[in-house]
């Protein structure tokens, strides 16, 4: 903390001062903070388990443990790895080559997705239909682009410049390292900037996106052929093993409009060099070192990060992120407690009861709105620590000498597993994050909060510490997630997850009226001194703070400690409650990684999540003596209020 500066001026760093001056970024970092301690931690804990299993090498031939243990081995052998250069996508960039018209490219784009080998012009996924929840279907969205947002593409700043100039360095530097002359090389940059760049011209915003409405449209597949007459979509689909599908669902038909005219407006042999691109840059990662070096001088141009994470590291994260529920087994053996779980539980129910409690209360909303709301409420389902049915990946080839081709399985086999859940029911049973995981989620189309067991530690939650900090830790976590489903997009989406609207139109228009004002507050913060941030971007990640701060609050007042007044090291009941909030949110970040969030992370910058909910909470002014004339004081009326 810093006790120097006043609360009501500065809570960020009051709670956490001297913590962020002695805590700066380091070297292989982007950003260091409570959730960075807790990754990193976590991090180790996995690589403890990935080296245990490697040197067990009489593990029995596929039992978990071997197959995990032999991933992780083949990922460290860099050795070996150096020596095969680029062979593992020499037959890749030779196939490409051979192409001779558009239909051989649509082949290759079909053919690199099912192989796990690129994404290549736009992206598709199996899902729900957010309209008729209870049935999976083929999903196609905006893509095609490499940079982390379209507007690194249209933008001329001299920010954007230079990043512009940074990847078509990294495009240049990977082709000649396949032996491309270095004047192909740089043409081949140049066109593949410029393609990107019109994909990009045709792709919404991201703020846009997060529209259901608006990204929900349903085509027959045979009129979609119709609208993009050269993309062939039965062909297509076909060829990327969708069968039995009569419709399909498309997020921006605008961009599969203009991409349809960039094939036959674009020559076949940009196409190919396009698509080279494309296996290029998917498996930098995964190649010799001069590919890995190049990936990250590309990635530090972006991000500022001074060296390289240790190879362990992104090994790590890669076996947690292609066999993650593998290695979940063996984690959660090691790092989960059932009483921890049982203590989830219990903070679960009791903020969805404040929860309840606070929807009963609300001034704004009509009885009507209110039963709908509470049903939503009430329909729920929690899930907490790790999946109760395991995936196995069976017939998935794991070799502990073929690190690439491990790689390139894993992808393979995680596209047929989408596409067979194709005509099947919805499997309920299927977590979006790995156990290691440190971070919780909401899904509207399921109705489901969900929180992996590496977020329940420290300084989220702590079985031993008081109820103020997990309330204000774990417990704000919680209500968060509860008010995803009741924020500017989850809203939309009733108790069963459909998208389908609940409200009157009167409520309606108040949540949006109260939303907006919400959404002006966080337009006034800015980072880098004049990047402000996006307030719509972010709306729904601050109303599930404002939510879930509110819910915790209400939740902690219930137990015995928030009932008393009693201090513990000084501090009463509700000041460590709204600490805790804040530590949680505490963190350095490099100059460039905070510019780059500012315009592709639908969450506010972690200085202002400490601030942004408690200056609209009667109980924080309270907690800290918060008067007018403080910089932070906003006046009782001026406090926003939605749940
Ligand atoms: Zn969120």
């Amino acid at each position: 903390m810093d006790l120097s500066v006043k609360p009501g001026d500065d809570f960020y760093t009051y709670a956490s001062g001297t913590w962020i001056k002695n805590n700066p970024v380091p070297a292989k970092e982007t950003r260091w903070g409570s959730f960075n301690l807790l990754r990193d931690f976590n991090i180790s804990a996995v690589k403890t388990i990935l080296a245990e299993s490697a040197a067990k090498t009489n593990a029995p031939a596929g039992s978990v443990e071997k197959r995990v243990g032999d991933f992780y081995a083949a990922a460290m052998d860099s050795a070996a790895i150096d020596k095969l250069g680029y062979t593992p996508i020499k037959a890749d960039l030779e196939r490409i080559s051979a192409i001779t018209d558009l239909n051989g490219v649509l082949h290759e784009v079909a053919f690199l997705r099912t192989s796990g080998a690129g994404s290549p012009m736009f992206g598709f996924y199996v899902g729900q239909d957010r309209k008729d929840v209870e049935n999976m279907v083929p999903q196609l969205s905006q893509g095609g682009t490499t940079l982390p947002d379209r507007d690194y593409y249209l933008k001329n700043d001299a920010r954007t410049l230079r990043i512009q100039e940074a990847y078509k360095n990294y495009i240049t530097t990977l082709f000649t390292l396949t032996g491309a002359p270095q004047a192909t090389a740089q043409k081949n940059a140049e066109t593949i900037f410029g393609m990107e760049q019109k994909l990009a011209e045709a792709q919404m915003a991201r703020v846009e996106m997060r529209d259901p409405y608006k990204t929900y449209n349903k085509f027959a597949i045979a009129d979609l052929n119709k609208q993009t007459p050269n993309l062939n979509w039965s062909q297509l689909m076909q060829k990327m093993k969708v069968t039995g599908q009569d419709t399909i669902l498309v997020n921006n038909p605008a961009f599969f409009k203009t991409l349809d005219g960039q094939l036959t407006s674009t020559p076949v042999a940009d196409w190919k060099t396009y698509l080279q691109w494309n296996v290029l840059k998917s498996a930098a990662p995964y190649l010799s070192s001069d590919f890995v070096d190049a990936n990250f001088a590309f990635s530090q141009v972006l991000s500022g990060q001074k060296v390289q994470t240790p190879r362990w590291q992104r090994m790590s994260s890669l076996t947690d992120g292609t066999i993650g529920e593998l290695l979940g087994q063996l984690y959660v053996q090691k790092h989960f407690k059932p009483e921890a779980k049982a203590r989830m539980d219990e903070m679960i129910e009791n903020l969805i009861k404040a929860y309840e409690i606070r929807i009963n209360n609300l001034d704004w909303m009509s009885a009507e709105t209110k039963e709908k709301a509470l049903a939503k409420l009430h329909a729920f389902t929690p899930k907490v620590g790790y999946p109760t049915k395991w995936k196995t990946y069976d017939g998935l080839a794991i070799s502990r000498n073929n690190f690439f081709q491990n790689v390139r399985n894993a992808g393979q086999w995680g596209y047929n597993d989408m596409i067979s859940q194709l005509g099947k029911p919805v499997d309920r049973t299927k977590w979006g994050m790995t156990p290691p995981t440190v971070n919780a989620y909401y899904s509207p189309v399921m109705n489901e909060i969900v929180f992996p067991a590496g977020i329940l530690q420290f300084p989220f939650f702590d079985p031993k510490a008081d109820d103020a900090v997990n309330y204000g830790g774990i417990g704000a976590v919680i209500g968060h997630e509860i008010s995803h489903g009741f924020d500017d997009s989850g809203s939309q989406y009733d108790k069963d997850g459909t998208l389908r609207n609940w409200w009157t139109a009167e409520d309606r228009a108040k949540f949006q009226e109260k939303a907006k004002t919400l959404q002006e507050q966080y337009d006034t913060y800015t980072v880098l001194d004049s990047i402000h941030v996006n307030g719509k971007l972010t709306l729904g990640e601050n109303i599930g703070d404002l939510g879930g701060l509110s819910a915790a609050y209400e939740a902690f007042k219930m137990t015995k400690q928030g009932k008393s007044k009693k201090k513990i090291d000084g501090f009463t009941p509700d000041q460590r409650f709204f600490l805790s909030w804040a530590q949680v949110w505490r963190g350095n970040i490099l100059p460039e990684t905070a510019a780059q969030m500012i315009l592709t992370d639908t969450h506010s910058p972690g200085q202002y999540r400490t601030i942004g909910a408690p200056v609209n909470m009667d109980a924080w002014y309270k907690a800290f003596n918060v008067k007018p004339g403080d910089k932070l004081y906003k006046k009782p009326e001026d406090r926003i209020r939605i749940w």
